[in-house]
């Protein structure tokens, strides 16, 4: 991978407190976002065109990495659903966000703007959240 110079996402891992790094992969990166429980966001690690672009080795974790934090937000007992939306129109880097949705929730599509997450902060729940989904990752916490 090599790091951008301006590139906010290349410094992601760099910048972001250690709490809320679950995965600092060789291909992909995941963030626990903006201290909202549940909230994450899955990036690679280098400059791509979009999902369509990225290297093989990021495509073949892809799924996994899906699958592992999906079921990781599940398995907390906070979530009932995981919403997984692309945001990958304006940036050189694919990203995606993972939503945990809790019971009762209106679904992310539905009447329920993504950013009104935002007035749901709890630091530590959400920093508990990326400790227990670094967990679900082998030991070296670098693959899916
Ligand atoms: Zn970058």
């Amino acid at each position: 991978m090599t790091a951008h110079p301006g590139c906010k996402i290349c410094t992601m891992l760099d910048v972001a407190a250690p709490a809320d790094v679950v995965l600092a992969g060789d291909v992909w990166g995941v963030v626990a976002m903006q201290d909202v429980p549940g909230m994450l966001m899955a990036f690679t690690r280098d400059h791509d065109g979009g999902v369509g672009t990225i290297p093989d080795a990021a495509a073949a974790e892809l799924g996994p990495l899906f699958k592992t934090l999906s079921a990781g937000l599940l398995a907390t007992g906070d979530f009932e659903k995981v919403s997984v939306i692309y945001l990958g129109d304006n940036a050189i880097h694919t990203h995606f966000m993972l939503l945990g949705r809790k019971p009762g929730d209106a679904p992310v599509f539905d009447n329920a703007p993504l950013l009104a997450r935002f007035a749901n902060k709890d630091r530590d729940r959400a920093r508990a959240i990326a400790d227990q989904l670094r967990d679900a990752f082998s030991p070296s916490g670098t693959h899916p």
